[in-house]
């Protein structure tokens, strides 16, 4: 929350200000046509809620129809109540799309196009998004994004009938011909978030050492909140690039098994112990940052998809003796969309076999309930 409001603090609070003065205006008057979107409410609750249809778009903006919106791994966190993004919120924030409605400076995208709309909203212009760091967009409030509520600003959610996007050439990517809408859903997010692991760092590990082996930490504990589609999708790409050691450490039996079919080497994290360090560490624990720098090896890299505590320890003498590189952040979902959907247009990434469920998007409360308290790894949601 700190972070959202440490620049444009008072813009976010004056565009939170003007959606909640909408709503209260299309309520009084009823002049738009109303939708259903899905909100998550404390207790666990999900449910529809009717909300307006976006207005139409401005020049620069366009408003989607979501075709396919899947769950991200963090949405479990959200939706139990098990994270600092305050509830009630419409959740969502993973979609491929049909464009409805386009501004009249819109160039790149036409109404009836399929896109992928990434989750973090960005506006092309600023230096942050030339230089392709589209996640730190300074056209927009910090840490602007779908489906997080007064977090990342009240842009919406992606299970919902429409979506508004507010810098159409800027965000939308059109769906390659033959790339399932279901498949390409959580390209909007976690596929590029296990892309940024990879391919920046394992052609460069197999050109020291064509054995080098990729370590990915998930949960090192049974009871754990985020879904694990992120560590199986990060062990695939490895495997795409032409790694073939790539490990999984969960503590789940559940993700161990799913990741073994898989082809990936699983074990209990318990087990670490038994592998070499690894030059290549992936931390997607969530908080356990110590045990994967722990397990780096020397000039190794840990990449870490970051957490949601206010601090984490490190094992800093070590990592100095060590010499590792550890980035800690943020995707910039953007920037990496089009290779991302190029290696599923070319058979190199097959998402299939992480997605444990595919259900209508009328049935989101039951789909996503069974999803968040049974332990689902990708719940997609489509529509007609
Ligand atoms: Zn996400
Ligand atoms: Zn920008």
């Amino acid at each position: 929350m700190g972070v959202a409001f440490e620049r444009d603090g008072a813009r976010r609070a004056r565009q939170v200000a003007a959606v909640a003065l909408d709503r209260a205006r299309q309520r009084a008057t009823n002049t738009r046509p109303r939708m259903r979107a899905l909100q998550a409410a404390p207790g666990g609750r999900l449910r529809w809620q009717e909300v307006p249809t976006p207005p139409p778009p401005g020049p620069d903006g366009a408003v989607v129809r979501p075709l396919a919106s899947a769950t991200c791994d963090l949405d479990c966190a959200i939706a139990l109540g098990a994270s600092q993004f305050p509830l009630p919120l419409h959740l969502g924030h993973e979609c491929v799309a049909e464009v409805l409605a386009v501004g009249e400076r819109v160039s790149s995208v036409a109404s009836g196009d399929r896109v992928v709309v990434p989750f973090q909203i960005n506006c092309g212009r600023c230096p942050a998004c030339l230089a392709g760091r589209t996640g730190n967009c300074t056209g927009v409030p910090p840490v602007s994004m779908y489906g997080m509520g007064l977090v990342g600003g009240l842009w919406g959610g992606a299970f919902a009938e429409q979506l508004a996007v507010p810098y159409a050439d800027a965000m939308l990517v059109a769906l390659p011909d033959g790339v399932d809408p279901v498949l390409a859903a959580s390209v909007a997010d976690n596929i590029c978030d296990a892309y940024r692991h990879v391919a920046p760092h394992v052609p460069r590990l197999l050109s020291e050492n064509p054995d080098g082996a990729v370590l990915i930490l998930a949960a090192t504990r049974r009871r754990f909140f985020f879904s694990p589609s992120l560590p199986l999708y990060t062990g695939l790409i490895a495997r795409a690039y032409g790694a073939h050691d790539v490990h999984v450490a969960d503590a789940r039996p559940g993700v161990r098994e799913h990741a073994g079919r898989l082809g990936l080497d699983a074990l209990h994290p318990r087990e670490l112990r038994k592998l070499d360090r690894a030059p290549l560490v992936i931390d997607v624990s969530g908080g356990d940052l110590h045990l994967a720098l722990a397990r780096t090896a020397p000039d190794g890299v840990c990449t870490s998809s970051g957490s949601l505590h206010r601090s984490a320890r490190i094992p800093a003498l070590r990592m100095y003796g060590r010499n590792v590189t550890l980035h800690f952040g943020r995707t910039h979902a953007r920037a990496l969309i089009p290779a991302v959907l190029e290696l599923l247009a070319a058979g190199r990434l097959d998402p299939r076999p992480v997605i444990t469920n595919v259900a209508p998007l009328e049935d989101a409360p039951r789909a996503l309930g069974e999803h968040f308290r049974g332990g689902g790894v990708k719940t997609v949601l489509t529509a007609p």
